[in-house]
């Protein structure tokens, strides 16, 4: 027999994360009628409100629904109580990122905009300072970046980045599967347990990992019939894709650059022809990345549409962290093909090797852990779906 455990205050907990003041709720279900990604696999959001209102902590943190809806806004448009929906659902995700943290900072960065903005500024300010205590000559006829800022030394404090980044998000990702498994009822028997079983989890993972996250078919196909329509490079989903294939190119491009160097190719950091592959897609990934990313600046400034209407500082941080890591790398470009050497491309280096550190390892307790967290929720739906279809 299964205990349901009720946490009374969690719908006061929530309300720290954002808008999720849903008290003018009557639970009429327009919102999960007009959803056009709930189905009989993932049905919400109404269902999510509710599990809020009673207090069933357990189930709300053990949705894969959360992760399903990417944010479009259509269930606030038609709620006929305005009690904005969408935003519960943005508030719920916040909430679930931070529970699945168990250090608490995924919490005070979500709900403590000051001291999360003090944390931001300290963290990328050590990591310079860090750096540049190494530092070496600043070279007046070319660009060395790396007599400047030792590669060794980036390349050690990157891997320490890492291990901190992959340690902490699969953490969050043991737990958030726990609840998931828990409450939909799947073992490791229904996901390894025989040739059937790991065909559907191979499909599924491929749905949720290449279809979904990165081909977006469902946020292109359901959500993206913005009514009235929206000319196509202004289309949340492709803004979305574009940013998340840019930010993926970028790791890409900055790999095969250590890559050429460990060949011995070329040194890192310096100047190569706009054909080089690591240029070529960096060139491009940083073009997509900072077009995506300033589109949904100028969005959550002119408020344009239901989705964003509310900003709130987690929203913020994420932006204005993927922002200049974009733009210094371009003005570190800049400075590389530049007669002389401006002494600027040393100080924009070592600002842009901090403030992209910082990106990665803060990524499991800021916004950017949906990144780590919506594959798996969209793994749980297609096993869902897959079995929905075939009972
Ligand atoms: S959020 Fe609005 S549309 Fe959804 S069930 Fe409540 S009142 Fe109805
Ligand atoms: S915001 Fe869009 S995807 Fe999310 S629940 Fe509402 S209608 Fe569905």
């Amino acid at each position: 027999m299964t205990t349901t455990l009720v946490d009374l205050d969690l719908f006061t907990d929530l309300r720290r994360f954002g808008a999720a003041d849903v008290s003018a709720c009557f639970t009429c279900g327009t919102c999960t009628a007009t959803c056009p990604l709930s189905d009989d696999a993932a049905a919400f959001p109404r269902q999510l409100i509710r599990y809020a209102e009673v207090g069933l902590k357990d189930d709300l943190l053990g949705s894969k629904e959360l992760w399903v809806c990417y944010h479009c806004g259509l269930c606030s448009e038609t709620c006929p109580t305005q009690a904005d929906p969408a935003e519960f659902m943005a508030t719920a995700r916040r909430y679930a990122v931070a529970s699945y943290d168990p250090s608490g900072l995924a919490r005070i960065l979500f709900t403590r905009p000051v001291l999360a903005s003090v944390i931001a500024t300290v963290v990328a300010a050590f990591l310079a300072a860090f750096m540049y205590s190494a530092h070496g000559p600043q070279e007046s006829s070319s660009l060395d970046l790396f007599r400047f800022i030792p590669d060794q030394l980036i390349h050690w404090i990157g891997i320490a980045v890492m291990v901190v980044m992959a340690l902490a998000g699969l953490v969050g990702l043991v737990r958030m599967t726990g609840q998931v498994a828990r409450r939909e009822q799947v073992g490791l028997r229904d996901v390894f347990g025989s040739r059937p079983a790991l065909r559907r989890t191979l499909s599924a993972a491929w749905s949720a990992i290449a279809v979904e996250s990165l081909g977006q078919r469902r946020y292109r196909a359901d959500c993206g019939a913005d009514d009235p329509p929206e000319p196509l490079y202004r289309r949340r989903w492709l803004v979305h894709a574009l940013t998340i294939w840019g930010f993926l190119g970028l790791l890409v491009a900055t790999v095969l650059d250590w890559g050429l160097a460990l060949l011995r190719i070329k040194e890192t950091g310096t100047p190569i022809p706009v054909w080089y592959p690591s240029r070529l897609i960096g060139t491009i990934a940083g073009i997509s990345l900072m077009y995506g990313v300033t589109m949904f600046m100028v969005a959550r400034v002119r408020r344009t549409g239901t989705s964003y209407q509310v900003s709130t500082a987690a929203d913020w941080l994420l932006l204005v962290l993927l922002w200049l890591t974009g733009a210094t790398g371009f003005l570190i470009e800049a400075a590389l093909y530049l007669p002389a050497a401006p002494g600027w491309g040393y100080w924009m280096f070592l600002f842009h090797v901090a403030v992209a550190m910082e990106l990665m390892l803060l990524l499991p307790f800021t916004k950017f852990a949906h990144a780590i967290y919506r594959p798996l929720g969209l793994f749980f739906y297609a096993r869902a779906k897959a079995h929905v279809h075939t009972a």
